[in-house]
């Protein structure tokens, strides 16, 4: 416990500009760790290369034949996103003899040196601990504003994920092995990590600039990976559909006895033209967005049950 074994995970898709900056900052990190007796000399950097079309792959060689092993890694024989790049990270290299487990991103935007922070905590007890961003600085607006409403959306439907939580984490074996019973396909690790239970803790950090290279997220993979987050962890959106629907009835029915009540007694035909196109169109909006929201989870249940393989290694060097 006092010196564990730790794997550094870290997904990589087309980052060439940043990965030798990168394995030589951490190799720098885990040599001081190491000569501390903080961590294991065993310990050692894992790329999960997620179908890159650069040279990113060559690089990890590169490193691998340098460092003696040090620096290790798979290849995906394609792109298979983040959230599977990370998954496969801690499960490959679980096969090692590995204590604990940091993922991180390939631009090193979140602050590496506060990799000592955490396994600090790890040995304090904490079996998942979660790097919680200070601030969201380096975004732009449009980032800032969805980022934050979805994280208010999953706590509003149940979901109990802290703001600002991002996929800088480590977690110890015991949580890896656990996490091997979880066969999903549509991967939300936030959420995931949060229902397992354990003793938590939290580091918080400053997000830096990216330094080489540019976001390898646009809009619509962010879009995705949220409405994964909330399908893949609440029914709350598909309740939310059968209570309109009930509103929508009742309304209706009322509605028509008050145009009944006054056709009767005031004998006023029903006016308005305009009302009536604005209600349908109101209505027929919502019930498209309600077959949306079905259909969305109907999707995920669609994949679920076909169970693919979550990822495809071509190449492993371990
Ligand atoms: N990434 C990946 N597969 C993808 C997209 C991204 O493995 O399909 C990796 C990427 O190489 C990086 C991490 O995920 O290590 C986070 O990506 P990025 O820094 O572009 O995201 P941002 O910081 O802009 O949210
Ligand atoms: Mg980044």
């Amino acid at each position: 416990m006092n010196s564990p074994t730790l794997a550094v995970i870290i997904p990589c898709y087309n980052e060439e500009e940043c990965i030798e900056f990168t394995t030589l900052r951490l190799l720098e990190i885990l040599k001081n760790l190491e000569t501390n007796q903080e961590i294991s000399s065993s310990s050692f950097i894992f790329y999960v290369n997620d179908g890159s079309n650069d040279n990113t792959w060559n690089i990890v060689q590169k490193y691998n034949k340098e460092t003696q092993g040090k620096v290790k890694g798979i290849k995906f024989s394609r792109n298979f996103g983040n959230q599977k790049a990370i998954l496969a990270g801690l499960l490959e290299t679980s096969k090692n003899d590995v204590d604990c487990f940091i993922t991180i991103d390939a631009d090193l935007q979140q602050d590496e040196n506060k990799i000592k922070e955490f396994i600090d905590k790890y040995k304090q007890g904490a079996k998942i601990i979660c790097g919680i961003r200070n601030d969201r600085k380096t975004d732009g607006l449009f980032k800032k504003i969805t980022a934050l409403g979805f994280y208010k959306i999953m706590n509003l439907l149940g979901v109990n994920i802290k703001i600002n939580h991002s996929d800088y984490r480590l977690v110890s074996r015991e949580v890896v092995e656990t996490l091997k019973k979880f066969n999903e396909t549509n991967l939300f690790l936030r959420g995931m990590f949060n229902e397992l239970g354990y003793k938590k803790d939290y580091v918080y950090f400053d997000v830096k600039p990216r330094k080489f290279g540019k976001t390898k997220f646009s809009p619509f993979s962010l879009f995705s990976l949220a409405i994964n987050g909330i399908t893949s962890f609440s029914l709350v959106p598909l309740r939310m559909v059968t209570f309109i629907g009930f509103l929508m009835s009742i309304i209706s029915i009322l509605v028509g006895i008050s145009a009944l009540i006054d056709k009767i007694t005031n004998n006023n035909p029903v006016p308005g033209w305009a009302t009536i196109v604005v209600t349908i169109g109101f209505i027929c909006g919502i019930q498209i967005l309600c077959l949306g929201i079905i259909a969305e989870y109907l999707g995920q249940l669609f994949q679920e049950v076909k169970a693919r393989p979550r990822y495809i290694i071509e190449e492993e060097i371990i």
